[in-house]
């Protein structure tokens, strides 16, 4: 059943969603070569905590981290490690937020001081306007399969492989809830979304093969061929006439918490 929020509900997920957008303006300050992603996944649980909020993907099916941190040829479900990052490593930062009850999820792929070549920059350019076609075909009435078809139609025309077994999601009281949104579709089909409803749209895009495995920490999911890979991901409300994006990035900082 997909659920369709009140204002009440709508405006505890446009917090969440708030926080979930700062927590990664505060973080890229800290994105640089010689940080391990255990201390960012440290940075993020207190800034997330000191806003009110807890990690929403914090102990979540027995995740070990608090925000899910995956780099290169790992395209989603990294665990915070004592590995730290290097100059042109794509690192790609999924962060959860929950805010009285309600979750905000926004995931995004930067990389470290100067990219190693230009398909990387590429792929993250691509992976970003894919996410944003998909977010183009959302409005009172439109289906999974319009947002997928988008999605996907946008990641072929640069020839990228398209993740198929992870897929977007419903977000609200949980973080994942039905529907499934795919990253692939046909027009007019899957379910259809009303104003009200709140899905996280994400593509997760391969410079090569589509086909992923899992390694055997049960959790890191990389590319088959080890080529890189993009996660860009934004939870958004679905208006009459289009949607509100609740993950914004264009947030302020609080003074103090931008790093001198
Ligand atoms: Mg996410
Ligand atoms: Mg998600």
């Amino acid at each position: 059943m997909i659920v369709t929020r009140t204002e009440d509900e709508i405006n505890k997920l446009r917090e969440a969603g708030r926080i979930v957008g700062l927590t990664h303006k505060y973080l890229q300050q800290f994105i640089k070569p010689g940080i391990s992603t255990k201390e960012l996944d440290r940075l993020a649980k207190a800034f997330i905590e000191s806003k009110g909020c807890t990690c929403s993907f914090e102990g979540l099916y027995g995740f070990p981290g608090s925000i899910c941190i995956s780099l290169n040829n790992e395209v989603v479900h990294g665990i915070p490690s004592h590995r730290k990052l290097k100059e042109g490593d794509i690192v790609k930062l999924d962060v959860g937020a929950c805010y009285q009850g309600y979750h905000g999820d926004s995931a995004w792929s930067y990389i470290v001081g100067k990219p190693n070549c230009k398909k990387d920059e590429e792929l993250l350019k691509w992976t970003e306007e894919s996410l944003m076609n998909g977010l183009k075909a959302i409005h009172d009435g439109c289906t999974t399969g319009d947002i997928g078809h988008a999605v996907f139609k946008t990641a072929r025309k640069y020839n990228l492989g398209v993740v198929r077994e992870l897929v977007g999601h419903g977000v609200g009281d949980k973080v994942h809830m039905d529907p499934d949104v795919p990253n692939y579709g046909t027009e007019k089909k899957g379910p259809t979304l009303h104003t009200g409803n709140v899905i996280a749209v994400e593509p997760m895009l391969n410079l090569g093969t589509a086909d992923i495995y899992m390694l055997d920490d049960n959790w890191t999911i990389c590319t088959d061929d080890d080529k890189n890979s993009a996660h860009f991901e934004h939870t958004v409300l679905v208006t009459d006439d289009g949607y509100e994006i609740l993950t914004r990035r264009d947030v302020e900082l609080d003074p103090e918490d931008i790093v001198k």
